[in-house]
């Protein structure tokens, strides 16, 4: 952790208690594809994450139209497949409320004002009063296409004098066929739902403080009710470096300062997953995941009600 201390530091945070925020120059051009504003010829504001991500504070002013239908059709839909299940868990607030994550086998996670609703034909033997070991089969979608939609805020957050830097990645993002310029694509999620922070809701950006290093130039860390995900995005001179060598390189967890420390006062560390995100095949991933409640609750076979 303490090299990570010294390697990165934090060049943007955005929270829900610091009220609405608006990035990039309005009347400039797309930061994406370069399409230039018309005059009189508005574009909407972006949400720099998505709106699943209980982001509806942060939104950026230099996205254009089309580069937003892009990544809204061809790449969130993809993420928040691949999140439903956490953010149902979490309670995460989407425009449309907290998603019921439905799977195959017949589980279902389902919020309402009063708490959540936990649905599951399978319970399995370890589930007791404290917890349950659900087995969750996401529906359908492309881990590589999620992956485009948690780099593109990067994009977003990223000081526009510095955005030359990754011309592969701008290229990768408006290409919805286009790969990564780097592989694999590691998202590594901490999480501690347990601990939640005092916002349900933050951003951040890390840059890298030394340059010509392997690791990430910067590095995004999403938090939204006790999961962090962190998000690397490497410049066009350390992919040539990286391809050139023909070097591995490694991802790790970069320091998350004090609400790292907040969520050490948790009942233990923040579970880490990694998942490798490369893949553009359509899959539907089968998560196995222990919830636990801090107090007793008592579990019918019909499922578990609990307020989170
Ligand atoms: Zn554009």
């Amino acid at each position: 952790m303490g090299f990570y201390e010294k390697l990165y530091r934090p060049v943007f945070c955005h929270s829900k208690s610091d009220g609405r925020l608006v990035i990039g120059k309005k009347n400039s051009h797309c930061r994406y594809c370069g399409q230039t504003k018309q005059e009189g010829r508005g574009w909407n504001l972006a949400h720099v994450l998505p709106a699943f991500f209980e982001n509806n504070e942060l939104f950026s002013a230099d996205e254009c139209s089309s580069c937003n239908d892009l990544f809204g059709c061809q790449y969130d839909d993809h993420l928040a497949k691949l999140t439903k299940f956490f953010h149902a868990v979490t309670g995460v607030r989407g425009r449309k409320g907290v998603p019921t994550a439905k799977s195959g086998n017949g589980l279902r996670i389902e919020h309402a004002l009063d708490g959540v609703t936990i649905t599951d034909p399978e319970r399995t033997a370890e589930s007791d009063d404290k917890s349950l070991t659900l087995r969750y089969r996401s529906e359908p979608h492309s881990r590589f296409a999620a992956w485009k939609g948690l780099v593109k805020p990067i994009f977003a957050l990223i000081p526009s004098e510095l955005l030359g830097e990754f011309e592969a990645t701008r290229r990768m993002l408006l290409n919805p066929q286009g790969r990564s310029p780097i592989e694999p694509c590691m998202l590594l999620i901490a999480a501690a739902p347990w601990g939640r922070l005092k916002d349900k809701y933050s951003v951040f950006l890390f840059e890298r403080a030394h340059a010509g290093e392997d690791y990430p130039r910067f590095i995004a860390v999403y938090y939204v009710a006790g999961m962090f995900y962190h998000v690397p995005i490497y410049s066009d001179k350390q992919i040539a470096d990286i391809s050139r060598a023909n070097r591995t390189f490694e991802v790790s967890i970069p320091p998350l300062t004090d609400s790292i420390e907040t969520l050490k006062t948790g009942p233990r560390e923040p579970k880490l997953l990694q998942i490798d995100m490369t893949s553009q095949d359509q899959v539907s991933d089968e998560q196995t995941i222990t919830v636990e409640w801090i107090e007793r609750h008592d579990i019918s076979e019909q499922g578990l009600s609990s307020p989170l």
